[in-house]
């Protein structure tokens, strides 16, 4: 077997490019400093393979298309340098450029650029920039730099990461837009592949916001922060497992994420969309879930309503029969807890009817102020229209949550986790643009963003 090392060293005897790495891995103790030194190497190694090759397909001949001005061929003016930061460093080779022999204007083409799928102004290559976005959707820009640098030596500057999130973000926006406009044409999407067993397993839904630190003047970081609403949703197949021990319990499957900075409207044809990918309309049962916002549960009927299961959220309704008890109560906490106690049990145990009963009932108690009056009517009329919506009892017979545990985790991790540090707060276009390549890395859609086809270019 050829020591690979060795042959590099006398392929290297004419250059000395690789001397001192090589030296570097031969000197090397710890295992750890041998891999680094070959690490580097290996970089090193990586680009003159890349370059040799661009060089050795620079000197096919072309096929040199003709004027888009006055209709002859494109002449050949020689070879060219050319350029660009790749995940392998700086590499450079020279090719054809050709222009039109009557000197028409704007003509100067690089056919090998093209074949290469390269754009004219283009600095850097697509497999660093998609390297760059996928660090950046869980890090941020300045880390981003750090580490890119520190695996491979490349220099990038925080402000060029940020450069790549906002024209890919915007992509990534720009084809949702295409994709709700189409919808609103009568053109549904197409639906997600998934494997039968995902298939049969139920859809649920659920929606919430999630409140995020803007900067309060476009432009400048100065300034007060201003809290916004970020509008979440989740859809997901709802699948069961078995522990070791023999316990159910659920697990989500084939989680997929919406968001929106704006109110429910701009959210309500984003879920459409997606629960269209989703195939809410053949899963065997669609299940929705949310706690008691109002707007939420108008995109409910408006979307989902007929023959879906809804359930509000069980930990929002007990925190309603909470506030009931904690006014008809006032100060005595011992009846109010034990009040609070038997009426939750009742809810969680199929008794919703007789709770809302005893609402009305004790309404009607002389005693109460107008103020405790107008809360226990509050949580009444909650609990009243959302009658349909707190059969809990029901819902863990047929083995479905009964919290929005899920939504609340899901939002977590696509807002909190990334923009919610410390000292962060957002524009609005740079918020959306990370936020999108977020979704598409969540919903698996994040390669797909990174064909050069019709692309803006990812100058920095
Ligand atoms: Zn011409």
């Amino acid at each position: 077997m050829l020591e690979v090392l060795s042959v590099l060293e006398k392929l290297d005897v004419p250059f000395g490019k690789w001397t001192e790495d090589i030296a570097a891995i031969r000197e090397a103790k710890s295992l750890a400093a041998i891999v680094r030194a070959s690490w580097k190497l290996g970089l090193g190694v990586g680009k003159e393979i890349v370059e040799q090759e661009l060089w050795k397909r620079a000197q096919q001949p072309n096929d040199w298309p003709t004027c888009p001005t006055c209709g002859k061929k494109l002449r050949s003016k020689g070879m060219r340098p050319r350029q660009i930061e790749t995940l392998l460093g700086n590499v450079s080779w020279s090719r054809r450029v050709g222009r039109c022999p009557e000197g028409c204007k704007e003509t100067q083409v690089a056919p090998l650029d093209q074949v290469l799928e390269i754009e004219p102004y283009q600095q850097t290559s697509w497999e660093l920039v998609q390297m760059g976005c996928l660090l950046a959707v869980f890090l941020p820009f300045e880390t981003v730099r750090i580490i890119l640098h520190q695996l491979t030596g490349v220099e990038i500057s925080a402000k060029s990461v940020w450069n790549w999130v906002q024209n890919m973000g915007k992509r990534a926006m720009e084809r949702l837009e295409t994709e709700i406009n189409q919808l609103a044409q009568g053109n549904p999407p197409t639906p997600e592949e998934m494997n039968e067993t995902i298939e049969k397993m139920p859809l649920v839904i659920g929606a919430d916001g999630v409140m995020i630190p803007m900067r309060p003047h476009a432009g400048k970081p100065d300034g007060k922060t201003r809290w916004r609403e970020v509008k979440v949703a989740i859809l997901s197949r709802l699948g069961q497992s078995v522990t070791r021990a023999g316990r159910e319990f659920l697990r989500l499957q084939q989680r997929r994420l919406v968001a929106v900075f704006g109110d429910t409207e701009a959210l309500r044809p984003r879920l459409m969309l997606e629960a269209l990918r989703q195939k809410w309309q053949s899963a065997p049962k669609v299940i929705w879930i949310s706690d008691g916002g109002k707007g939420f549960w108008n995109l409910y009927r408006q979307c989902f309503a007929q023959g879906a299961i809804a359930i509000l959220d069980f930990y929002h309704a007990a925190q309603n029969l909470w506030k009931a008890a904690a006014a008809a109560f006032d100060g005595r906490t011992t009846k109010a807890r034990q009040w609070f106690e038997s009426l939750r049990h009742q809810l969680r145990h199929g008794q919703e009817a007789q709770v809302i009963a005893k609402l009305a009932e004790t309404i009607e108690f002389k005693g109460f102020s107008d103020e405790v009056r107008k809360t226990l009517t509050t949580v009444h009329n909650y609990l009243f229209t959302h009658q349909s919506h707190i059969n809990y009892q029901h819902y863990k017979e047929l083995g479905l949550p009964l919290g929005s545990g899920m939504v609340e985790s899901a939002c977590k991790w696509l807002i909190q986790q990334r923009f919610k540090g410390v000292g962060m707060h957002w524009s609005e276009p740079g918020f959306n643009h990370l936020l999108h390549l977020r979704l598409a890395w969540v919903n698996g859609r994040f390669d797909d963003l990174f064909s050069p086809i019709s692309s803006p270019s990812p100058n920095s």
